[in-house]
C-alpha cells in the first residue's frame, strides 16, 4: 500500500514486545557511559572513534524506541528514513575504530574517500522514496525499499569482512602483547556487529516473507553491544589500553550497578522497584567504599615500589662507594707496605750492629721502634686482606706443609716482642710427628702470628703458651664400637695467655669486622678489630674452625685453631699446587 493512500491514517496500534525497554535503555546507557568515559580519560583518535560508535548506536537505539512506541505515521516515516544512514555510519566508524586501534595511526586519505563513496548513496537516498515508501497500517511497520535495504546490508557485509581481514593480517605481524589486544578487541567488536547484522537482516527478511509481524527478533542482537563494552573494559584493566588506569574492582562494581539498575527497564510493580532501588543504593555505597580502600592499598603499593626502586639505587651507589673505598684502602696499604718493610730492614741492620755498636739505651729505643713497625706491618697486611676479601681476590695456595715447624718458626720470631714486655712465650708441640697436610702456609702464618701478637698485646703479667696437638674424633661404628678413625683427626694450635681475658658472651662477637672487646680500648688503644675477622676468613677457607675460650675477665684466654688433617683443597687448587710441588 503506498503512503499516498494512507496519508489520512494517522495512527495504528501495536503491542510492545517484552524485551523492548530492557534491550534498549540499559544498552544505550552502557554504550554512552563507556564512550564518554574513554573519551574524557584519553582524547586520542581511538577514543574519538569509540565515542562515534557509542553516539551513533545510541541514536539508533533511541530512534528504534520511538519507532516502536510511536503510532504516528508521519513520525514513523521520518525516523525510519534515518535507520539506513545510522547503520552505514555505525559500520564505517567500527571499521575506523578497529583500524586506528590496531595500527595506532589514522586511516590514509584514499581509504577515507573509499569509505565515504561507499556510504554516500545511503546518505543521499535516505530522504527519498528509494528508502522508505511503504507504510503498513496493519502492522504499524515501514519496510525500506528493496534496493536501498540490500545496499545497506551489502555495505554491512563488506565492512565486516574488511575488518576480519584487517584483524587477521595484522594479528600475524603483531608481538605477543599486541596479539592479545587485537584478539580481544576484534572478537568483542565482531560479536556485536555480527549479532546486530544478522538479527537486523533476518528480522527484515522474516517480515518480507510474512513469517513475522514485527522486528522484535532484532532486540536480541542489541545485547552484542554490552558484550563488546565488556571486552573493552577487560582490555583497559588488563592491557591498560587508552592509557587509562581502571581497577578490576572498579569495572566489576560498575558492571554490577548497571546490571541491577537495568532491572528497572522491565520491573512492572512498585514493591520491586523500591526493593531494587534500595539494593542499587546499598551496592553503590559498598562499591564506593571498596574501590576507595583498594585505591588506598594501590597507592601504598606504588609508594612502596617507588621506595624499593630508590633503595635499590641507593644500594648500588653505596656498593660503588664501597668498591672505591676498598680500592683506596688497597692502594694506600700497598704504598705503606714498601716503606715499612724498608724500615724493618734498616732497624734489623742497626740492631745487628752493621752500622756500628749502639748503646743499651739506644738499643732499647730501636727495639721499641721495631715492635711498633711490626705491628704497623701487620695492620697494613690486615687492611690489604680485607680489601681482597671484599673484592673477591682473596686467593689461596694450598700445599702440604709441616705445621709444627711453621708454628715453631713463628714463636721464635715473636720471642723478641714477648721479652720486651717481660712475658714468657712457651712453645709445646706434641711429641708425635705430624705428617704434612694441606694448608696455605703464608695465610696460616698470619693467623697464628696474629693470635700470638694479640696474646702478648693483651697480657701484662705472666706469659703466653703455644700448643700444637692432635685430636681425634671418636666415631662409633654400626655396632656401637669406638673407632678411632685417623681420617677424622684434627690438629689444634692453641694460643693461651694469662692476660685480660674475655667477658662472657663476647667470644663470638670479637671475630666480627671492626669489633673489639667492650672495655679493651682502655687496656690497648691501638687495635682496630680486624685481625680476628681476617683469621676467621682464612680458617673458613681451610674448612677448619677457630674459636676463643676464657674463664672470664682477668683470667686469661685461649684461642684454638682446629685444622683438618684430611682437608682436600678445591680441585683446581690441587692441580695448580701439584704443578708447583712438581717444579720444586
Ligand atoms: P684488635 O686486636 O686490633 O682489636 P682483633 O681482631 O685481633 O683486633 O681482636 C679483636 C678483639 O678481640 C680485641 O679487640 C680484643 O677485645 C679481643 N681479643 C683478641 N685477642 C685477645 C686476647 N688474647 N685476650 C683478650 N682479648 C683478646
Amino acid at each position: 500500500m503506498y503512503y499516498d493512500f494512507i496519508k489520512n491514517v494517522q495512527s495504528c496500534y501495536i503491542e510492545l514486545p517484552a524485551l523492548l525497554y530492557y534491550s534498549h535503555i540499559p544498552v544505550m546507557l552502557i554504550c554512552l557511559l563507556m564512550g564518554f568515559f574513554v573519551f574524557f580519560k584519553s582524547q586520542t583518535l581511538v577514543s574519538k572513534s569509540l565515542l562515534t560508535i557509542s553516539l551513533t548506536f545510541s541514536i539508533w537505539l533511541g530512534i528504534d524506541l520511538i519507532a516502536w512506541i510511536s503510532t504516528n505515521s508521519l513520525y514513523l516515516m521520518f525516523v525510519w528514513s534515518l535507520f539506513g544512514m545510522l547503520y552505514a555510519i555505525l559500520f564505517a566508524s567500527c571499521f575506523y575504530f578497529l583500524y586506528v586501534f590496531i595500527k595506532g595511526k589514522d586511516l590514509n586519505f584514499i581509504t577515507k574517500i573509499i569509505l565515504f563513496i561507499l556510504i554516500l548513496p545511503i546518505i543521499l537516498f535516505a530522504s527519498t522514496k528509494f528508502n522508505v515508501n511503504n507504510f503498513n497500517a496493519s502492522t504499524c511497520v515501514i519496510l525500506p525499499e528493496k534496493y536501498y535495504s540490500d545496499y545497506i546490508h551489502l555495505w554491512g557485509g563488506v565492512a565486516f569482512l574488511w575488518m576480519v581481514v584487517l584483524s587477521i593480517l595484522n594479528y600475524r605481524k603483531a608481538d605477543r602483547n599486541k596479539k592479545g589486544q587485537i584478539t580481544l578487541a576484534s572478537i568483542g567488536l565482531f560479536l556485536f556487529l555480527f549479532s546486530f547484522f544478522v538479527t537486523d537482516y533476518l528480522a527484515e527478511k522474516l517480515m518480507i516473507w510474512g513469517l513475522a509481524t514485527n522486528f522484535s527478533l532484532e532486540h536480541y542482537g542489541l545485547f552484542g553491544m554490552p558484550v563488546f563494552m565488556a571486552f573493552l573494559a577487560y582490555l583497559i584493566v588488563q592491557y591498560n589500553i587508552f592509557n587509562i588506569k581502571l581497577l578490576r574492582a572498579q569495572a566489576l562494581i560498575v558492571a554490577i550497578i548497571i546490571l541491577i539498575g537495568s532491572q528497572f527497564a522491565f520491573i512492572q510493580n512498585n514493591v520491586n522497584r523500591v526493593l531494587t532501588g534500595i539494593t542499587l543504593l546499598l551496592v553503590s555505597g559498598i562499591g564506593w567504599w571498596l574501590i576507595r580502600s583498594i585505591k588506598d592499598d594501590d597507592r601504598r603499593k606504588e609508594e612502596l615500589q617507588d621506595m624499593t626502586v630508590k633503595l635499590g639505587e641507593a644500594y648500588d651507589k653505596l656498593k660503588q662507594l664501597d668498591r672505591a673505598k676498598s680500592e683506596f684502602v688497597s692502594i694506600a696499604s700497598h704504598q705503606l707496605r714498601t716503606p715499612l718493610t724498608a724500615i724493618k730492614g734498616f732497624i734489623c741492620l742497626l740492631l745487628d750492629g752493621t752500622y756500628g755498636a749502639i748503646s743499651t739505651k739506644t738499643r732499647d729505643v730501636i727495639e721499641k721502634v721495631y715492635l711498633s713497625n711490626e705491628r704497623l706491618i701487620r695492620l697494613v697486611e690486615d687492611l690489604l686482606n680485607i680489601s681482597r676479601i671484599e673484592s673477591g681476590r682473596f686467593t689461596f695456595r694450598f700445599e702440604k706443609n709441616d705445621i709444627k715447624e711453621m708454628v715453631s718458626d713463628i714463636v721464635e720470631n715473636m720471642k723478641f716482642a714477648a721479652k720486651n714486655k717481660h712475658l714468657y712465650l712457651d712453645y709445646k708441640p706434641t711429641e708425635n710427628p705430624i705428617p704434612g697436610f694441606y694448608f696455605d702456609k703464608d695465610k696460616l702464618r698470619e693467623v697464628i702470628s696474629n693470635l700470638i701478637d694479640n696474646a702478648i698485646k693483651y697480657t701484662k703479667k705472666g706469659g703466653v703458651s703455644v700448643l700444637v696437638k692432635e685430636v681425634s674424633e671418636i666415631v662409633l661404628d654400626a655396632q656401637g664400637r669406638k673407632n678411632q678413625n685417623s681420617a677424622n683427626s684434627f690438629v689444634q694450635v692453641i694460643v693461651s695467655d694469662t692476660g685480660v681475658g674475655i667477658e662472657k658472651g663476647e667470644e663470638q662477637y670479637i671475630f666480627e669486622k671492626f669489633q673489639r672487646g667492650k672495655d679493651i680500648s682502655r687496656v690497648h688503644t691501638e687495635g682496630v678489630g680486624l685481625g680476628l675477622y681476617v683469621a676467621m676468613k682464612i680458617i673458613e677457607a681451610h674448612e677448619a674452625k677457630i674459636w676463643a675460650e676464657s674463664d672470664g675477665l682477668g683470667r686469661g684466654s685461649r684461642f684454638i685453631v682446629q685444622l683438618k688433617r684430611n682437608f682436600q683443597p678445591p680441585a683446581e687448587m690441587t692441580d695448580q699446587q701439584k704443578k708447583m710441588t712438581l717444579k720444586k
